[in-house]
C-alpha cells in the first residue's frame, strides 16, 4: 500500500513531467508555466488571494523561526488544498516545503530538463533556475508574490536550516558536486555552497558564498571554469608523479636544497641579530640586513611550498588516475581532489565582477595538503 505522501508525491511528479514538456525557449522567454495552476495563482497569471496571503504570513513566521512543520499543522487545520492534493485530503508536507520554495513565488523562471524529473522525481526548482546572458535571472510574465529579495530570504533560512539538520529532512538524498566541501570563499573562509543554473540549452553549477552559511555573500562564480583549471592543475601534478616514479622514495633534490637554504636565511638573522646586539651593526645597517634577509626567505619558503605541493604517491597509481579520469564520476574526481587538495579558495573578482569576462587563474588559489 502507498502512503498519502507517497501518492501525492507520485501524483505531483506526473504533472511535473507534464509541465516539462513545454519547450525551454518558451521558459526562457519568462512564459508562465502550462497546464495545471501553481499554489497562489487562480492561473497562469493571476494571484489567487487566499492563498497568497498564506504564503505571506508563512513567509513571515518562518522568518521569525516557525518551522515548516508548524505551518503545515497550521494548513492542515485550515484544510488548505494544493492544485496537487488528491481529492479528500489537505496539502501534505512536502508540498508546502515544494510552494514555498517556488520561484516563481517572487517571477524566476525555473526549467528542470525533463530527464532529471524523470530521474529524480520531485526536483527542488531553487536549483534550477533559468539566467539571461548577463547571469541575471529570468523573470516571467506573472503577478508575484515576494519580491525576489522577500524570496531570497526565505529560501537563505530555509536551506541554513536544512544543513544545521534543524528541519525535518536533512537533504540525504542530495548527492555532493564536485567542489562543495572543498571550495572556500577566499574573503571570509566560508565553504561555498553550489546551485545548478540552466542558460540557453546548458545547465552548470554555480557556487557562491552566502550569508545563511555564515559567509559574507559577497561571491558568486561560475562552476566548471574553475573545475577545469583545478583538474587541469592536480592531473599535471600527478603526471609529474607518474613520470617520476622514484619520487615515491626520494625527495625533489631541489626541495633538499631549498630547505637547506631557508635553514642558512634562519642562521644569517640570527647572526645580524648578534651583530647588532653587540653594535657592530648601525640600527639602519640592521634594519636592511633584516629586510633583505626576509625577503629572500619570503621567496624560497614560496618555492619550498610549490615544491612540497604535489603529495606523493606512487608513479604507478597516477599514471592509472590520469589514464582513467575522464570515466570518473563526480564522487571519484572528489574523492581523489580531496586526497591532495585542502581546498580551493575562490577570490571575489572585485569592482566590475569576473562573472560576465574571462576566466581569470589568479582569482583561484589552491592549498595543498
Ligand atoms: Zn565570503
Amino acid at each position: 500500500m502507498m502512503t498519502d505522501l507517497e501518492k501525492e508525491v507520485i501524483h505531483s511528479a506526473d504533472a511535473a513531467r507534464r509541465v516539462a514538456r513545454q519547450t525551454l525557449a518558451e521558459a526562457t522567454a519568462g512564459k508562465p508555466h502550462k497546464g495545471q495552476r501553481a499554489f497562489g495563482w487562480k492561473d497562469a497569471e493571476h494571484v489567487e488571494e487566499r492563498e497568497a496571503e498564506l504564503l505571506q504570513i508563512a513567509r513571515s513566521d518562518i522568518l521569525k523561526g516557525k518551522k515548516v512543520e508548524t505551518v503545515h499543522e497550521e494548513w492542515t487545520r485550515l484544510k488548505v488544498r494544493s492544485p496537487q492534493t488528491p481529492p479528500g485530503k489537505t496539502i501534505g508536507y512536502s508540498s508546502v516545503r515544494y510552494v514555498l520554495r517556488n520561484p516563481r513565488l517572487c517571477g524566476y523562471r525555473s526549467y528542470v530538463p525533463q530527464e532529471v524529473r524523470e530521474r529524480s522525481g520531485r526536483v527542488d526548482p531553487v536549483e534550477w533556475l533559468i539566467e539571461r546572458t548577463d547571469g541575471t535571472p529570468v523573470v516571467g510574465q506573472w503577478e508575484t508574490i515576494y519580491t525576489p529579495d522577500e524570496w531570497r530570504e526565505l529560501i537563505d533560512v530555509l536551506d541554513a536550516r536544512k544543513s544545521t539538520g534543524r528541519g525535518r529532512k536533512v537533504g540525504s538524498t542530495v548527492t555532493k558536486r564536485l567542489m562543495t566541501g572543498i571550495a572556500r570563499c577566499a574573503k571570509c573562509g566560508t565553504g561555498l555552497s553550489s546551485g545548478m543554473y540552466t542558460r540557453g540549452t546548458t545547465s552548470y553549477e554555480r557556487y557562491g558564498c552566502r550569508k545563511a552559511d555564515g559567509g559574507c555573500g559577497s561571491l558568486s562564480r561560475s562552476g566548471p571554469p574553475v573545475a577545469d583549471y583545478v583538474e587541469k592543475i592536480l592531473l599535471g601534478n600527478l603526471k609529474k608523479q607518474a613520470q617520476s616514479a622514484k619520487s615515491t622514495e626520494e625527495e625533489d633534490p631541489e626541495l633538499t636544497k631549498a630547505k637547506k637554504t631557508v635553514k642558512q636565511i634562519e642562521a644569517d638573522k640570527a647572526e645580524a641579530r648578534q651583530l647588532r646586539a653587540d653594535d657592530e651593526l648601525s640600527l639602519a645597517e640592521f634594519a636592511r640586513e633584516i629586510r633583505r634577509l626576509e625577503d629572500k626567505e619570503r621567496e624560497i619558503k614560496e618555492k619550498v611550498s610549490s615544491l612540497s605541493a604535489a603529495p606523493v604517491r606512487a608513479g604507478s597509481a597516477a599514471a592509472r588516475i590520469v589514464r582513467e579520469w575522464k570515466n570518473y564520476t563526480v564522487d571519484m574526481k572528489r574523492e581523489e581532489m580531496q586526497k591532495s587538495i585542502e581546498s580551493i579558495m575562490v577570490k571575489p573578482a572585485g569592482k566590475g565582477g569576473a562573472q560576465r569576462g574571462a576566466f581569470r587563474p589568479e582569482l583561484i588559489e589552491i592549498v595543498w595538503k
